[in-house]
């Protein structure tokens, strides 16, 4: 015991030095060197590195060569993902027939190419259940072989006192409220668009459901078999031939005690559909630890491919998203690699796949893993390319105690610490860190600040009409970088802390999500 303790003692003393000499050598980093891996993954050649396709496999590739020529335990962790695209659709409700992209857009994701499924409308509300704040938008109503009608959003954004008021909790993303509509037992989910309570317009919906949809096979063993959108105003006027008032259906969805509404008229939606399964693969490297621990820092390598129907640049070179964040990842392990000594906690570097789909390399990852063996996840998510930045985020990091360390580690490094400007849309829940939030895991979207020198804020641009998403995310030899070499100095400064303190983060307060329990303890 003495002589460990001696051990662990001269690690808490050597650390410092460590970390500094780590930090020195990101300060040595050249321009080229931090630009190799996004110059790479963006580069035409991917073709948008969708997974399935051919430059989605050369960048598992690529990955996997990189992080075997830095000296680390490499490997492919394949999954299969079921992929479904709607060829044909006419939903009839109320005896009249919905225009496809004009009213209503969805994907049936069973292996039959013609499919025909009848239920009766039913209005649930905001679809939400959770003890968290004694939601329960369904009470005792038997939903089974239904099709729910759910508003997105959650409640807080119309009454300030309830959920997180117009902060958006998981609990009003669109991706949850079909989640409960399938543990509910319905047949199909329509979610009601409007333009404040999505977030984005129909155009959006429109273009982002009109292609193939993948999915996980296993979260697809439920009766839910059609998931989609109604057009707000198209509702409305179904709702009207029947004497409903939509804005009084809205009106009781904000109460406590609002029980789901039979609308009197069934929904039948026939179609046909083409069905794939496709490989794909994470690519895992480690550098073990001493406890038997790690933690994983990830980004995800892939991005939405091409679209043959665009005059022009048909390729999205995701050169932010999230070529840039991968170099992150690249970089701290290169750094880890070189150090070459024994470290406590285990680092896993989980370059993913498929988080464009719907997080699925993540959900994959932890789905296979021992949420025990996992101390925290440190996510990379479009790293900013820009100059250097007075101050630093990290999304998520203040549901747990991840949130006092890098307060610490922003200090250290002359930064401040600042609040993520787009955390309204609900960003923590929509990168690869919340697969592991949800499985009960401290996580945080770890990044340089989003503001340049200038006090331009280059990310908020980016994201809100800017290049994001679209064939303009494209490699510019001209970005300094900066934010890139922050970002990777960051992550080791925590990354340290934790080796050094040997602490385990836990969770603080009230998460605005469902999170597994793994006996760590929350403190308040
Ligand atoms: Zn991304």
């Amino acid at each position: 015991m003495k002589t460990i303790s001696v051990i662990s003692l001269s690690l808490l003393l050597l650390s410092p030095l460590v970390a500094g000499d780590l930090q020195e050598r990101c300060d040595r980093l050249s321009r080229s060197q931090m630009q190799g891996v996004i110059e790479y993954l963006s580069s035409d050649a991917l073709e948008g590195r969708a997974p399935g396709t051919r430059g989605g496999e050369l960048a598992e590739k690529y990955m996997h060569a990189l992080f075997k020529m830095l000296g680390l335990d490499s490997r492919f962790q394949p999954f299969t993902l079921h992929g479904f695209q709607l060829e044909a659709l006419a939903l009839t409700a109320n005896g009249r027939r919905l225009v496809l992209q004009e009213d209503v857009v969805g994907s049936y994701v069973r292996a039959e190419s013609e499919f025909s499924i009848e239920g009766d409308a039913v209005f649930a509300g905001f679809g939400i259940r959770t003890p968290l704040w004694s939601w329960d938008d369904f009470k005792k109503a038997d939903l089974r072989g239904k099709v729910l009608l759910v508003r997105v959003n959650d409640p807080g954004l119309y009454d300030r006192r309830i959920f997180m008021g117009s902060a958006l909790t998981y609990f009003g993303r669109w991706t949850y409220k079909v989640e409960e509509a399938a543990r509910a037992g319905a047949l199909a989910v329509l979610l009601i668009h409007t333009t404040p309570t999505a977030g984005y317009d129909w155009q959006v919906v429109r273009n982002s459901w009109s292609g193939e949809e993948l999915y996980l096979p296993a979260s697809l063993e439920n009766d839910l078999k059609f998931r989609g959108w109604i057009r707000e105003e198209t509702l409305r006027s179904l709702l009207a031939g029947k004497r409903i008032d939509l804005e009084r259906l809205y009106r009781r969805s904000l109460r406590r005690d609002f029980t789901p509404v039979d609308l009197g008229f069934k929904v039948r939606i026939v179609g046909r559909n083409r069905f794939r399964t496709l490989p794909t693969r994470n690519v895992v490297a480690t550098i073990p630890g001493s406890s038997g621990r790690d933690i994983v820092l990830s980004a995800h390598i892939d991005h939405l491919g091409r679209d043959e129907s665009l005059p022009g640049d048909r390729i999205f070179n995701g050169a932010i998203d999230n070529g840039s964040a991968v170099a992150a990842l690249a970089l701290v392990a290169k750094m880890y690699a070189e150090c070459g000594r024994t470290l406590h906690y285990g680092l896993t570097f989980l370059a993913c796949q498929a988080e464009e789909a719907g997080l699925l390399g993540s959900r994959h990852f932890v789905s296979q893993a021992d949420p025990r063996r996992i101390v925290a996840n440190i996510n990379f998510e479009s790293t900013p390319v820009w100059g250097k930045s007075p101050d630093m985020f990290a999304a998520g990091a203040e549901y747990s105690t991840l949130e006092g360390m890098l307060r610490r580690v922003a200090a250290e490094q002359g930064l401040n610490y600042t609040p993520f400007s787009l955390s309204e849309q609900g960003l923590f829940f929509r990168s690869d860190q919340f697969p592991f939030a949800q499985a009960g895991i401290p996580a945080a979207w770890l990044s340089a600040g989003e503001k340049d020198g200038a006090g331009r804020n280059r990310l908020a641009e980016f994201f809100k009409g800017g290049a994001y998403h679209t064939v303009k995310d494209e490699f510019d030899p001209a970005w300094e970088l900066e934010g890139l070499r922050q970002t990777v100095k960051l992550a080791i400064g925590l990354i340290e802390h934790l080796q050094a303190s040997r602490e385990t983060p836990r969770w603080l307060g009230r998460l605005p999500f469902p999170a597994a329990a793994t006996g760590r303890e929350t403190v308040d």
